[in-house]
């Protein structure tokens, strides 16, 4: 079969190549190849920067966002030939940490869980790809190609439930949510967040096109600039840039006893002075910065249900192109009017 794998850690090594069937020891659910999305952690592999081989391999099958049909269902009693699947991305560390233990390998302590397409184990841009049973979510069959949204939906369903659960330490009636960043993950964000009784603004660079157009389809609204030059003091802040001097802004702008949730790593270079000054408007007001990661099989679960009840329509505009995995380059380079790219396997 073909897939698209890359050496980690040196740039420029990334091909469409022949490759072996998957491995029975991968798992016994026998999946072809759907789509799969580009994020940025694909493309921070494939520029070298991340990533690490399978043990005692020098090469990653890469990709991370999936969406498949079954061909074989293998020891799985739930699932059956044809249906509409996603696997889930990490997997529980051998020791386990106490987190692990109990089913959240999203709060790994020990760091030393394994993700599919980054860490260790092989990605899903393979013709075919073999799972285990249990890290296998089934797609609403109606999402069709959409079901490939499932994955970025995780990573908002964790951050979001993080958020509410945070809120409950004190009494909390929160009214305005501030996104920043209209990416995949920030416009998810903000779909999620719409469905509540909530004023949802968004905040991106980008003045025209698409951003602004989808913020508005969800009845949120819009902003350009800088957070502090915000008209109002946010509840909740959902950063999605992980842009330093956003970050900065966030903490300074959020209204006390706010919540601000880090969805994206900033690029640092703060010096003391600047932690200090940090301290002092959280302590101050109370606040609470929160970061999130990953998801586990309860948020893939949730945003399987979020996703099959969303705007179908709304849904489709954020994949704004599809490329075939020989020009899987192009999906890598990044265009002015990309939202989501994914590479096709197959029709659906
Ligand atoms: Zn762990």
């Amino acid at each position: 079969m073909k897939a698209i794998t890359v050496e980690p850690k040196k740039p420029a090594s990334a091909r469409y190549e022949d490759f072996p069937e998957p491995d029975a020891r991968e798992g016994s659910v026998l999946v072809e190849a759907v789509a799969v999305g580009v994020c940025g952690t694909d493309v921070e592999i494939v520029t070298g920067k991340y990533g690490w081989a399978p043990p005692g391999k020098t090469r990653l099958v890469l990709g991370h966002e999936s969406l498949g049909r079954v061909i074989d269902p293998g020891e799985s009693s739930s699932l059956q030939k044809g249906d509409l699947v996603v696997g889930i991305v990490r997997r529980p560390d051998p020791v386990p940490c106490s987190n692990c233990a109990v089913g959240e390998w999203d709060m790994c302590r020990n760091g030393q869980y394994t993700e599919r397409g980054i860490k260790e184990i092989h990605g899903f841009m393979s013709e075919r790809w073999r799972s285990e049973p249990e890290y296998v979510i089934k797609v609403d069959p109606s999402l069709g190609i959409l079901g490939v949204l499932l994955e970025p939906m995780t990573v908002i369903t964790k951050a979001l439930e993080q958020v509410l659960l945070i809120g409950q330490r004190a009494y909390w009636e929160p009214r305005t949510v501030l996104v920043t960043g209209a990416g995949p993950i920030g416009l998810l964000a903000a779909l999620r967040l719409s469905v509540r009784n909530l004023q949802v603004h968004v905040l991106d660079r980008v003045e025209t096109g698409l951003r602004p157009e989808l913020v508005s389809a969800l009845g949120a609204t819009y902003h350009t600039g800088s957070v502090m030059d915000l008209p109002f003091e946010p509840d909740v802040i959902v950063e999605c840039t992980g842009v330093g001097s956003v970050i900065a802004d966030s903490i300074h702008k959020v209204a006390a006893g706010g919540i601000i949730c880090l969805t994206g790593i900033g690029a640092g270079g703060t010096g003391y002075g600047a932690v200090a000054d940090t301290a002092a408007a959280v302590v101050l007001k109370n606040n609470v910065l929160v970061g999130s990661v990953n998801a586990n099989k309860r948020h893939w679960y949730k945003a399987g249900q979020n996703l099959a009840g969303a705007d179908r329509e709304w849904l489709s505009r954020l994949i704004t192109r599809r490329v075939k995995p020989e020009n899987f380059e192009q999906a890598l380079n990044r265009e002015p009017d990309d939202m989501k790219v994914i590479i096709q396997f197959s029709d659906i």
